[in-house]
Parts: C-alpha cells; sequence; structure tokens
C-alpha cells in the first residue's frame, strides 16, 4: 500500500479510502508514508475526537458535522499541510445525509485547493453515489511472509519457545499466508496451547476455517489428481507440460507464470474434477471462488468482495484460484448499467484488469456450461492461456471412467468388462455413469451381495442422460467452441500434443 498512498498523496488527490479490518497495521503504514512525506497525520474517531498524532493533542468532536467544521479551519491554511485519518466515517456517510455529504464534498474542494488529504479507514466502504468518485481506494494487501515472521517471534516470545527449527518455521508461515495479522495471531496461538508447539497443520486448519467464515474463497484439499480423471487427454497432457512452470528454475529461464484456463462443456464432464487435479498437479494450494457470494449479501459489497478475493488469493500464491460456473457471476455484466446501478460492469472490469495485468502467480481455473451468459470481452485473448471444450466422453474415455468410478467405489475393474459397460452407456456424462454405479451399489447392498453387470443394466433403464435432454443446448455448445477452444479429448485420432480445434458438430 505504501507505495500507492505516496503516489496519491504526492499526486494531490484529496480523498482516499483504505478497506481493511486490519486497523493498527494500516495506520502504522500510513503514518510511515506520511512521515516520509513530511505531512502531519491527524487521526479521527467518534469516541476519540480528533487526535494530532505529533503533538498528542486531541480536540473532542464525536459529530462528524463538528469535526468538518473542525477540519475547515485547519484546511484553509496551506501549511502544514495536513493528512486526517477518518476511522469508520463511512458509517455515518451510509445513512445518506444530505448536509454530511455536502460538507463532505466541500471539505473534499477545500483539501484539494491546499494540498491536504482525509483517509478513510474501514472494514467496509459503501459511499453514496454523491462520493464514489471523489474517493480513491488505496490497496492494502495482506500481511507478506515477513510480517508474519515477526507475528510469528511475538508469539513465540510470549510463549516462552526458545527456537524453532527452520523448515518447522517456514511451514507456519507459509500456512498462515492468506490471514490478517490478528487471525495469523490467533493460528499461531491456538498450535501453541493445542500442541504446545508451532504445527503448521494446525494453522493451516485455522486458516481454511478462518476463510470458509469469511465467506468468499474456500480452501480445498486437493485429494484428486489428473489419473482420476477418464478422457480428457489433451488437456490432461496441457496441464502437465505446464506443471514445473512455477517452479524457481522456470522463472530462471524466464517463463512467465501461466495466467489461467477457461474450461466450458457440458454438465457432469469433469470440469471440476479437472480444477482439483490442477492443483494436485502443479502441486499448489486450491482456492475455490463462490461467484455469486461476490456478489451477494450487502449492497455496494461487490468490489469490495472481489478485491479481498484478489488479495488472499496473492497473499497464498503460488496457488489455483477455482472459479465455478464463473457465468453466474459476470452474466448480468452487460446489462448491469440498468439493473444494478452498473456494479456487476464494474467488478467485472476490475476482474479482466486484474487476469490481464496480475503478476503474482495465481493460476485461475475457470468453468462454466453456459457460454452465452459469458460477455465476449471475457473470451478475449489475453485472459487465460487457454479455453478448453470438454465435450460428452467418447467409447473409449467412458471405459476409463468407468475403471475409475468402479475403483473409486472400492471394487476391482477387472471383475466388470468396463468395454460393454462403455458401449450400453452412450450419450453419458462421467457423473452419470458415477450416477449408475451407486444406483447398482445400493440395489446389490438391499439384497445382501456386491453388484452385478445386470445392476448396472438395470440402473441405466432409470436413466435419461442429460444429452437426450438438453440435445439443442449441446450443440449449440459445440457450435460455439468450433474454432474457439481447443478440445479436452484427442477422439482417439490426435496425438499426444495435438492442438486441434473443434471442426465439425
Ligand atoms: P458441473 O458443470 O455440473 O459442475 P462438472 O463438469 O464440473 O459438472 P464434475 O463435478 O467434475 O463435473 O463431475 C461430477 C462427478 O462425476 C465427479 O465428481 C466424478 O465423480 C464424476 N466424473 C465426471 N467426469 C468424470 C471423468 N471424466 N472421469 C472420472 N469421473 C468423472
Amino acid at each position: 500500500m505504501q507505495n500507492q498512498l505516496t503516489t496519491y498523496l504526492s499526486a494531490g488527490y484529496p480523498g482516499l479510502a483504505v478497506v481493511s479490518s486490519e486497523e493498527a497495521r494500516a495506520e502504522a503504514e500510513i503514518a510511515s508514508v506520511c512521515t516520509s512525506l513530511k505531512r502531519r497525520l491527524h487521526a479521527w474517531s467518534s469516541t476519540e475526537g480528533l487526535v494530532d498524532t505529533k503533538e498528542g493533542r486531541v480536540t473532542n468532536c464525536s459529530d462528524p458535522l463538528e469535526l468538518f467544521q473542525l477540519l475547515e479551519g485547519m484546511f484553509n491554511a496551506k501549511e502544514p499541510r495536513h493528512v486526517v485519518l477518518l476511522r469508520d466515517l463511512q458509517l455515518h456517510l451510509d445513512q445518506t445525509d444530505p448536509p454530511l455529504i455536502r460538507r463532505m464534498k466541500d471539505i473534499l474542494r477545500l483539501a484539494k485547493v491546499g494540498g491536504h488529504a482525509i483517509i478513510l479507514l474501514g472494514c467496509r466502504l459503501k459511499l453514496p453515489p454523491e462520493l464514489e468518485h471523489e474517493i480513491t481506494t488505496v490497496d492494502f494487501s495482506l500481511p507478506d511472509a515477513n510480517q508474519l515472521r515477526t507475528v510469528l517471534d511475538g508469539i513465540l516470545k510470549s510463549a516462552k519457545i526458545k527456537s524453532l527449527d527452520e523448515a518447522v518455521r517456514e511451514g507456519a508461515i507459509q500456512s498462515a499466508l492468506g490471514l490478517t495479522t490478528m487471525e495469523a495471531e490467533n493460528a499461531f496461538a491456538l498450535s501453541v496451547v493445542e500442541t504446545g508447539g508451532i504445527d503448521h497443520k494446525v494453522i493451516a486448519r485455522e486458516k481454511a476455517r478462518t476463510l470458509k467464515r469469511n465467506g468468499l474463497v474456500e480452501v480445498v484439499e486437493a485429494t484428486t489428481c489428473l489419473d482420476d480423471i477418464g478422457g480428457l487427454g489433451l488437456l490432461k497432457d496441457w496441464l502437465v507440460r505446464r506443471s514445473g512452470a512455477f517452479s524457481a528454475s522456470a522463472k530462471a529461464y524466464g517463463l512467465p507464470a501461466p495466467k489461467g484456463l477457461l474450461i466450458v462443456g457440458i454438465p457432469g464432464t469433469g470440469k471440476s474434477l479437472t480444477a482439483k487435479a490442477t492443483a494436485s498437479a502443479f502441486g499448489l494450494p486450491l482456492l475455490r471462488l463462490d461467484m455469486g457470494r461476490v456478489f451477494g449479501g450487502i449492497v455496494g459489497q461487490s468490489e469490495a468482495n472481489l478485491r479481498a478475493v484478489i488479495q488472499t488469493a496473492e497473499a497464498i500464491s503460488p496457488c489455483v484460484l477455482w472459479i465455478d460456473e464463473i457465468e453466474k457471476g459476470f452474466s448480468g455484466s452487460s446489462s448491469s448499467g440498468s439493473t444494478d446501478g452498473g456494479t456487476s460492469s464494474r467488478v467485472f472490469g476490475s476482474f479482466l484488469s486484474w487476469m490481464q495485468e496480475k503478476n503474482k502467480p495465481v493460476f485461475v481455473v475457470a468453468t462454466a456450461n453456459d457460454v452465452s451468459k459469458l460477455p465476449p470481452e471475457f473470451l478475449r485473448k489475453g485472459r487465460f492461456d487457454e479455453m478448453f471444450f470438454v465435450d460428452l466422453p467418447d467409447a473409449q474415455e467412458r471405459a476409463q471412467i468407468w475403471d475409475i468410478v468402479i475403483a473409486r467405489h472400492g471394487r476391482k475393474p477387472t471383475e466388470f468388462d468396463t468395454v460393454v459397460l462403455a458401449q450400453m452407456c452412450e450419450l453419458y456424462t462421467g457423473a452419470e455413469i458415477e450416477a449408475v454405479f451407486v444406483d447398482a451399489l445400493h440395489e446389490a447392498y438391499a439384497d445382501g451381495r456386491e453388484p452385478k453387470p445386470s445392476d448396472i443394466l438395470e440402473a441405466t433403464e432409470h436413466m435419461i442422460p442429460l444429452a437426450q435432454l438438453m440435445d439443442g443446448q449441446i450443440a449449440a455448445l459445440r457450435h460455439w467452441a468450433k474454432g474457439r477452444a481447443r478440445l479436452a479429448a484427442s477422439r482417439g485420432k490426435q496425438g499426444r500434443r495435438n492442438t486441434r480445434r473443434i471442426d465439425s458438430n
């Protein structure tokens, strides 16, 4: 944040906002920037009033209107140049109080003329439209490894732990990346209480819980590997060939970190499975983002939510960020001006810029079933390294899926003729093959025996494959993918490194 803040203050931006729940760390960084720019820092809260941080002088004023009156007096003079930090002022602005908003605009104008600035600080930022264009948000990253090392040292000192193995220390720091200082401190302390020392597993578990509670991204344990996917040979091969691209030697070689992958296809064909297996293949942590939640919750929070997601993913990087059914999040962006005041378009624009410009190694795996809902800008080159289309599995792939599904349910694939089973399941997706086998298992269990091919045959009689119900949509999807997306499976005719794109329905 310090560089960005320095630039904005030097350029004379009068209104800034820092969105963070880490008040103490944000304030320390703001103070350090003010010192280096020789600005006089004041801090206000409704409980403490206005504090001149240089002289320690406190002026009582709990009411924002009173505060603005004081600021007017200060900002009328050009020297010294003041920076006023306003804690939680946005909560007052939330109430859309017309005189307060007017006063704030006057103050910003005065600050601009005199080279002063105000900085709003709080864990959320919802401004009335009158102020939205007057305030610039400054990014405040989560603590990096060095900052977390200081937090860990503090905990070790208070727990009277004198020495810690370097590998254990680094494991703890890596596990804590993505947490705020307070959350990391809690996780380290919990590890001491639970284990009497520092255990990265406890910290990783706490991080997973904390992120889940925060509700936007979730840490997913990557237990799936590429061998758990039947078919999709070209896609798996593409992933294998990029699996070393996040290593130090790849960086030294001058290889840019891959940006990400868009996997489009028929529901139940293994897209989510591939997203999970990507993390295992790359040996990176996996984060799952629920786009619906970015747009849910308090109105006006979507932009802050997206920023929080990016901050978390970048703090944890290198990592894989899986965005499931991405079209659900961004589908309204083109018509958003008329429906949600432009929020979706703005969030969508921020996401695209991040995808284009990100320099932290966050590999995005986005999956989509319905491309007609995706805005065209999304599919332009440069956002993703590649787009793959996953079609229905052919007979050979279905046989592979049968092998995997049977083994996944603790049976020996050699006890079944999976080639025949594959023939029985024409037009089935992987998910439908699994559903049929689970149905057969239930029937066999109820009769107190192991499943037989006849159970599977019977189960197929109750199954109408999605491909029959959605043949129109599937044809449209294939048509869309033609010339745009790379085929995920070789269909038996293609070589290992085939780059064929779909050329027929
Ligand atoms: P959706 O678009 O509905 O989310 P999806 O394409 O992401 O579907 P998955 O969630 O990956 O499909 O698949 C559902 C389940 O079906 C998987 O957990 C797995 O058990 C099985 N499955 C699907 N495709 C395959 C495959 N190619 N190989 C092995 N199992 C598969």
